[in-house]
This record gives structure tokens, sequence and C-alpha cells, in this order.
């Protein structure tokens, strides 16, 4: 009776999506969604299917009946039928039918073939603000200023940016180099100085890609000056992460510099030291976390993570993400099973009268809408 009640709130909830990226606007063969729905880039074992993984079976059980499936399809008639509908009928299926509030998306890793911020509020039909991704910016502005002008081309991007609307950045400094970055900040002499190496490696490899360890720790605290909310790629992610160095207990020292500074730390993803972060959300007033990407490769497993972001943080500092990218099955199954899950958990706490069936649905409701509201200033639907 509970878990129905549980079942019933979660779904009528709308949820604040605060980390998700675009859905893809292309068709996917058998093949080229196999590859999609891996966070490892690297070639799939050979005789191998990604459909014999956690997401792979939650795609069969939950995705396939939002496609007018039934349940457990075969891999193949799944495929075939996302290449009959096409991707707009695929995306509008799943994004509408994930049920969102509102979404927060990081455009910095967009390609051709990602929908936009405006496409993404339109198939989803609920509202989408932009996180600039602070990395992106850095190279942008690179390609035309100078080693001492760099700092100065990066806070009038940010906020240009920060005018046109965008609701927060975001630092993958974790992809980068590591969370070790110097967590205090750099003087305006280090930062010309890293830039002025960072040029000459441009020159002479042809790539701007910013992995100088005083450049990402100048771009997080120019975030800090502008004063939005600050998201930070942490654990789980891309397959050229070093797991070791997105512990976000590394951060601890900027958690302490920027404590009075009046701008928000997001732990992203998190996975597996989803802890540690939970840990620095009770610790710092300004530091919130979710679980999200985890709990899509999770699967049905997702629902003892979900149980363990309940330990220690306190209900007001988790935030709910899908971290969807790419297939809109990741930004539907996000929703889907966090659902499930924070059912699943509750309505124990509820059945075994340790909190009672109103608190339950406040605690779901503050983290898979009102505390990303709060925390970005926005007005989900
Ligand atoms: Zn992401």
């Amino acid at each position: 009776l509970t878990h129905g009640a549980l079942v019933e709130t979660l779904q009528e909830l709308a949820l604040l999506d605060h980390h998700v990226h675009g859905a893809i606007s292309v068709p996917l063969d058998r093949d080229e969604f196999e590859h999609v729905i891996t966070e490892s880039d690297r070639p799939r074992r050979a005789g191998c299917s990604n459909f014999d993984t956690q997401i792979g079976l939650a795609i069969r059980k939950w995705c396939a009946p939002a496609l007018g499936l039934e349940a457990f399809v075969s891999p193949d008639e799944y495929v075939a039928r996302r290449l009959e509908l096409g991707p707009r009928a695929v995306n509008e299926a799943l994004l509408r039918g994930a049920h969102l509030g509102g979404l927060l998306i990081d455009t910095g890793f967009a390609t051709g073939t990602l929908l936009d911020v405006n496409q993404m509020a339109d198939v989803s039909r609920a509202p989408a603000w932009e996180i600039v991704r602070l990395e992106a910016v850095a190279e942008r502005v690179i390609t035309h200023c100078n080693a001492s002008t760099f700092a100065d081309h990066v806070r009038a991007a940010l906020s240009e940016a920060a005018a046109a609307g965008a609701k927060g950045t975001k630092s993958i400094a974790a992809y980068r180099y590591g969370l070790d970055v110097p967590q205090a900040r750099p003087s305006e002499a280090e930062v010309a100085a890293a830039a002025g190496t960072w040029l000459h490696e441009i020159d002479s490899t042809g790539q701007n890609r910013v992995s100088h360890p005083v450049l990402l720790s100048f771009l997080m605290w120019s975030a800090v000056d502008l004063a939005l909310p600050l998201q930070f790629h942490v654990g789980y992610g891309d397959s050229d992460i070093r797991l070791l160095r997105a512990n976000p207990a590394l951060l601890t020292d900027f958690m302490v510099a920027t404590q009075e500074s009046g701008c928000d730390v997001m732990l992203l993803h998190c996975y597996p030291y989803h802890r540690e972060a939970a840990y620095l959300a009770q610790m710092f007033p300004h530091v919130f976390f979710d679980i999200g990407e985890a709990i899509n490769y999770s699967g049905l497993q997702s629902i003892q993570i979900v149980r363990e972001s309940l330990e220690i943080a306190p209900f007001y500092k988790q935030l709910y993400s899908s971290d969807g990218w790419g297939p809109a099955e990741l930004h539907f199954l996000g929703a889907q099973l966090w659902r499930n899950a924070m059912a699943e958990v509750l309505s124990q706490w509820v059945d075994r009268d340790e909190c009672t069936l109103a608190d339950a649905r406040r605690f779901a409701t503050l983290i898979g809408r009102d505390n990303a509201a709060a925390v970005y200033g926005v007005e989900p639907r």
C-alpha cells in the first residue's frame, strides 16, 4: 500500500534533471547503439553484447514498453523498433516519458548529432537551461588571445555566458588532470605563465586541449567569482579518467577555501565515491551531490546505490540527475530507475514505522526537484 502510494507520488513528481547532455538526433544501427550504452569507448570484446549488462537489461525491461514493445524483446527487435520510429519519435517518447520538470544541460561536449538546449526543451516539453563547461570556454578563447590576456578573456566570456542565461558552470578537471589540481587560487602571474606553456604546446601539437593544472584551477576559481553553482565531474565517467584521482575528497582544501564565497559546489555522479561526496555534503554548507549515471549503469541494482546515497548526507543536499547523453534511453532510465529505487527504499522506512508517508514524500520531492530549483534559482514546470 505504502509502496503504491510512493510510486504514484514519484510518477507525478516532474524531476529537475540537474546534469544532463543532449539526446542524439540520428538513427543508430545495432552496432552503433551497443557502442553508446557503455561508458567505455574501447572496442567491445569479440562475440559479446552490451545488452548483457545491467543497462541492457533495463532497456529491454523499461524502454521497450515506452516504445510500444513487449518488455524483454530481443536486442534486434528493440533496435529495429528504434529505426522504424526514427530519432524524433524515439526522443519524444523517452524524454516525455521521463516526466521532467526541467533540464540543466552541459553543452560543453556537443557534437553536431546532439540536440541543443532549445531542441531538448522542445522534445521533452520542459524548460531547459545551459551549464557552461569551463574547459570549453578556455579552449575557445585561447584561439584569439595571448598568455597575458588569457585570464581576462576567460572572465569576460564567463560573464557573457551568465548574462545570456547560463545557470551554472562545470569543471572536468578530473578528466584533464585530476581533482588534485592546485586548490588555492593561482596568482595572475602563475596563470599567464601556464597559459604561455599551453600556447607553446598548441603550437607544437596542433591541439588545444587544456590540461595544465594551474589553468584548470584558475578556471574553477573564475567560476567561484561568477557565484553561479559550480559542478565537478567526480568518479565514474568516460574511459580516459584516472579513477583514484577523481575522488572528491581531493577537493577538500578547495571546499575549505570557498566555503564563504557564495558559490555552491555540485559533485556529479560520484560513484564509487558517493559516500565521500555525502560526507563532504554534510560537512560543507555549500556542497551538494548526486548519484546520476551510476543509476543507469547499475540498473536493477541501483536500489542499493540509492540506499547508500541516503546514509549521511542531509536530504536537502542531494540532487537528481540522469547524466543522459546520446541515446534518450539514458534520460528515460535515469528517471525511471531512480523513481523505482526511491519508492522501494522509502516505502521500507514507512512500513517499518521509521518515517511517515508525508516525510517520505517530502524527502523525495526535495531530492527530485526542490533542492536543485533552489540552488540554481530556476523554476521547473
Ligand atoms: Zn555528464
